[in-house]
């Protein structure tokens, strides 16, 4: 646990939350800003500030949980739609540096969110992408 870490706190439950599920590992609340009804956070009870430092042994966790929690919030919310995200670092939008997955109900004729403009995918670049990724793994 972190210190000056509020996900620790409320994960912990030091700081109390709107908790959906908690189990050894996680515990599961809903976002106090939700981007729709029902907006929901997976946090781990360990510190990792992002994926790059998550242990393989949380991370093999965190998608089951997320399929448990997001069958259960379409039986209860009647969404019709479902978006997982997961932000790591400041470019990437994570203001909370402890890992956290958001589940995000989605519903017809819903806000528009977490949609790009498609660019191009340029032969030359593709070549570069792939070698270098490869490379680095
Ligand atoms: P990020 O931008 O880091 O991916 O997401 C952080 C999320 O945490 C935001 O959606 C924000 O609304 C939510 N959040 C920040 N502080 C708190 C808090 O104290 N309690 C709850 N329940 N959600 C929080
Ligand atoms: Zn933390």
């Amino acid at each position: 646990m972190k210190d000056d870490c509020i996900f620790c706190k409320i994960a912990a439950g030091q700081i109390p939350s709107a908790t959906l599920y908690e189990d050894g590992d996680f515990r599961v609340i809903l976002d106090l800003g939700p981007a729709a009804r029902g907006h929901a956070l997976i946090l781990p009870k360990e510190h990792f500030a992002d994926l790059s430092e998550i242990n393989d042994e949380t991370a093999e966790k965190v998608l089951p949980l997320a399929k448990k929690m997001s069958a259960a919030m379409t039986k209860a919310l009647g969404c019709a739609g479902m978006n997982l995200v997961q932000n790591n670092g400041e470019a990437a939008g994570q203001t909370v540096r402890h890992f956290h997955m958001h589940i995000i109900p989605r519903y017809e004729n819903g806000p528009k969110m977490v949609e790009w403009e498609p660019g191009k995918l340029e032969e030359a670049d593709k070549v570069q992408i792939v070698e270098a990724i490869k490379a680095a793994l």
